[in-house]
């Protein structure tokens, strides 16, 4: 867990928390790693660039390609921190456990049941347009859950929002193994969710203690 301040260009890859293949049939060891060794990596590398080159305007006063680093630094920013959620949020089959007692709860006051919550995620998640991500938040300005949609995901946040859950749904994490299906891959990705983690992030998420990576 990360406390301390990250200087600019220094974002590091994270490492997986399991193996290659430790998802599979639910994600193969083909597509994991191409995801995270090649889409993951390319995020940080582009975050850290566009810190280092903003570092650099700064210097010398310049800022004539404001909006290109600006909106590097939100895309690229976006995906090494929701790629880093993404990969914690996921474990081997049947080692993930159940939705904890804060999970729970919350689900239950907000959503009225976890199945309506499950079906509002699935389709959220299903209906993104184009490539994007399924995301389950803690809005800590109104004390609740919310599901959104991220189609590019620098946009569409509500900015205080705090990740819970995450799936991705870009074509890159299933297109190898479900095609255009990606229900079935959504339908599947569901046994693979680490309810530990989830948990945790949420009572992070309520304490006001936003660990994001
Ligand atoms: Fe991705």
């Amino acid at each position: 867990m990360q406390y301390t301040m990250i200087f600019p260009g220094q974002h590091q890859l994270p490492p997986l928390p399991y193996a290659y293949n430790a998802l599979e049939p639910v994600i193969s060891a083909r597509t994991l790693r191409i995801h995270h060794d090649k889409h993951h990596k390319s995020y940080v590398d582009g975050l850290n660039k566009a810190e280092l080159s903003l570092v650099d305007a700064r210097r010398r006063n310049d800022f004539q390609y404001i909006k290109y680093w600006e909106k590097e630094l939100a895309f690229n920013g976006s995906g090494h921190i929701l790629h880093s959620i993404f990969w914690t949020v996921m474990a081997p089959s049947g080692t993930g456990g159940q939705p904890g007692p804060h999970t729970t709860a919350q689900i239950n006051n907000y959503f009225g049941s976890f199945d309506a919550f499950k079906e509002q995620f699935k389709n959220a998640t299903e209906k993104v347009e184009a490539s994007g991500w399924g995301i389950l938040t803690w809005q800590p300005s109104w004390r609740r859950m919310e599901i959104l949609q991220a189609e590019k995901h620098q946009n569409l946040t509500q900015w205080s929002g705090i990740p819970i859950l995450v799936c991705d749904v870009w074509e890159h994490a299933y297109y190898l193994d479900y095609q255009n299906e990606r229900r079935k891959f959504i339908d599947a990705w569901w046994n693979i969710i680490n309810w530990y983690e989830v948990e945790r992030r949420l009572v992070l998420g309520m304490n006001g203690q936003v660990h994001l990576v």
